[in-house]
């Protein structure tokens, strides 16, 4: 399986993409992720790409290209992978062509991660993780008792850096400029499936899969 997750920040591609790898045993692959490791360990990549982050802008097309070329060659790739968060640019999915047309291989599917922008903006501000069991909250839809179980365990509800107000909105902006186009170019070669991606995680789970032939 090979796929793209393509959506705005906060329509749930990490979180379903995450269900998909623990079922199908194919690795997530978020761009994201491996950036935040990367500030996290203050590498010189860590260091260009924090302020880029912070304020909700993209990282340069070969910076991110030459880190999925790099993942791409991990044993753990090599029976397939989702996409998460790349490519976001149409440079990055001419990249990723390249790319792929190198190993032999075509993506199977783009599935567009359809959310309204009233409920991106709820799931992007109210999203918080626990410090100390590491789930993925959120503020207005997780039911009470999670949110207490977090504080019960000592655990303090974490804001990641660029969900606050400024960094959301700049992030939507450049998701509708920068990565909306590629629906089209998506669409444009048979590859795009959409999902609607409002209401409770299985479900759309269930309709992720149905929209990928999957039983
Ligand atoms: P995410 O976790 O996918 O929301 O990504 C967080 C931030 O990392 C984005 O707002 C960008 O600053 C950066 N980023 C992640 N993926 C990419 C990408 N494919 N191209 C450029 N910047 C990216």
């Amino acid at each position: 399986m090979r796929i793209v997750m393509l959506g705005a920040p906060g329509s749930g591609k990490g979180t379903q993409a995450k269900l998909l790898e623990s079922d199908r045993g194919v690795p997530q692959i978020s761009t994201g992720d491996l950036l935040r490791t990367a500030v996290a360990e203050g590498t010189e990549l860590g260091l260009i790409a924090r302020a880029v982050m912070e304020a909700g802008e993209l990282v340069s097309d070969a910076i991110v290209s030459a880190m999925i070329k790099e993942r791409f060659g991990a044993a753990d790739a090599a029976g397939g992978f989702i996409l998460d968060g790349y490519p976001r640019t149409l440079a990055q999915a001419e990249d990723l062509n390249g790319v792929l047309g190198e190993l032999g291989l075509e993506l199977d599917a783009v599935i567009l991660m359809d959310v309204s922008t009233g409920v991106l903006m709820k799931r992007l501000t109210g999203r918080r993780t626990c410090s100390k069991t590491g789930k993925l909250l959120n503020i207005y839809f997780s039911p009470p008792e999670e949110l207490a179980a977090c504080r019960d365990a000592g655990g303090e509800l974490l804001r990641r850096d660029d969900d606050n107000e400024e960094a959301i909105a700049n992030r939507l902006a450049v998701y509708e400029r920068q990565t909306a186009p590629l629906i089209d170019y998506y669409r444009g070669r048979g590859l795009l499936k959409t999902v609607a991606a409002e209401g409770a995680v299985d479900e759309i789970q269930a309709r992720l899969r149905s929209a990928l032939g999957l039983a």
